[in-house]
């Protein structure tokens, strides 16, 4: 196991956990919400912005990095963290989500994928192995394994090939990363020698291929898990079901993160069935859309109703766009097409969900949680208000 890598549970209320992620850049307080940066950076705010929003970790994405800049440019630049001046825990996506959704002219083998790149046309590769080396290079405390994302809905037997060949890329994408971590291969630069590794759960919404994944994922041995393939178009009680099954089978000792997920009472819902780390560029797409979250659900700012409205976005939020701006300013704002529009609705929409994983940290803590989602629930409506 990387030697900078340890979990401490702290508390536990029913099935949901409060935990302590030691990580080679700093501690992350569980259940944790991971502000997405893409191309390492947050859409319309600073990486200061983030700091002070309390994230303890952010994610970048590999493809998006290893297509531009280049993991070797961020490499010589030091790595991730000093490159984008960003001094706490990150975690890199592999790339596999990215190839499959956005790369032209794929072509799947048992080798890897076979790509090429959305901007330029160039044709790459993404193996089990490369997936290690790009992030090795740049730097991340958490890199996860390479996989084979399903799009929904999947066959059983789509989904059955994909996760068996998962599996398979997951014994030769730990075998890389043991030789680099453990210093046998010294050919690439370390610019994070206690990286981790999370090994990723499939098999779509079917339980039996979930309990086959976990075994194979689990047998090969990672410093943690994580539940891939959800959070793609699948109904949300589906969503919750798999977490819930695959969740309960992951080691108790290990965090879980869900990957992808997503609306602010999906977190809820998923801590309650154990989960402690998630990821979703909802809070911050959103907010350049003009979708505010509040505690009883989004509101659309751009709404006319909105035009003269002297109150913060949300009252009872604490953010600083809810400290000293109105809904009138923020819909004139968008309305104009400001860029302060975007930057004020992410701080708000970050400050919101990582505010909510406050109450729900506290709450486990308390052993409240129970009292907590119920509140959280009733209040909580997934429409916009009109
Ligand atoms: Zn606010």
């Amino acid at each position: 196991m990387s030697a900078r890598f340890e979990f401490e549970l702290i508390a536990t209320s029913g099935g949901a956990r409060r935990g302590r992620l030691r990580l080679a850049h700093g501690d992350v307080e569980t259940p944790a919400f991971m502000p997405v940066g893409t191309r390492a950076a947050i859409k319309g705010v600073t990486l200061a912005d983030v700091e002070a929003l309390g994230a303890d970790i952010t994610l970048a994405n590999t493809y998006h990095l290893h297509l531009r800049p280049g993991d070797d440019l961020i490499a010589r630049a030091g790595g991730l963290h000093r490159f984008m001046s960003w001094p706490r825990p990150i975690l890199t996506d592999s790339g596999g989500y990215q190839v499959f959704s956005l790369a032209e002219r794929r072509k799947l083998s048992e080798d890897g994928v076979t790509f090429q790149s959305h901007l330029d046309g160039r044709a790459l590769v993404l193996s089990p192995e490369s997936a290690v080396d790009i992030q090795w290079r740049l730097g991340a405390d958490v890199a996860m394994m390479f996989d084979e994302c399903p799009s929904w809905p999947a066959a059983h037997d789509a989904a059955e090939a994909a996760m068996a060949r998962t599996v398979r890329w997951a014994q030769r994408g730990r075998d890389r990363f043991l030789a680099l971590s453990e210093g046998r291969v010294t050919d690439l630069p370390a610019s994070n020698p206690g990286q981790a590794q999370f090994g990723i759960i499939q098999g779509s919404t079917f339980k039996d291929l979930r309990d086959r994944s976990v075994a194979g994922t689990v047998a090969v041995g990672f410093e943690a898990y994580a539940i891939g393939g959800l959070s793609v178009g699948e109904p949300t009680e589906d969503m919750y079901a798999v977490t819930a099954h695959t969740a309960a089978q992951l080691p108790a000792d290990r965090p879980r993160y869900l990957m992808g997920a997503g609306m602010p009472d999906d977190l809820v819902e998923s801590v309650a069935r154990g989960i402690d780390l998630f990821d979703c560029v909802l809070p911050t797409r959103n907010a350049r859309n003009g979708q505010l979250f509040t505690r009883t659900g989004p509101i659309a700012i751009k709404n006319a109703r909105y035009a003269e409205d002297p109150l913060p976005p949300d009252p009872d939020c604490g953010c600083p766009t809810c400290r000293r701006y109105s809904r009138a300013y923020l819909r004139h704002l968008f309305m104009a097409g400001e860029m302060t529009a975007a930057t004020l609705n992410t701080l708000h929409n970050l400050y919101f969900y990582l505010d909510t994983m406050r109450g729900i940290r506290k709450a486990i803590e308390f052993g409240t949680f129970d009292s907590f989602r119920k509140t959280f629930l009733e209040t909580y409506s997934r429409r916009p208000s009109a």
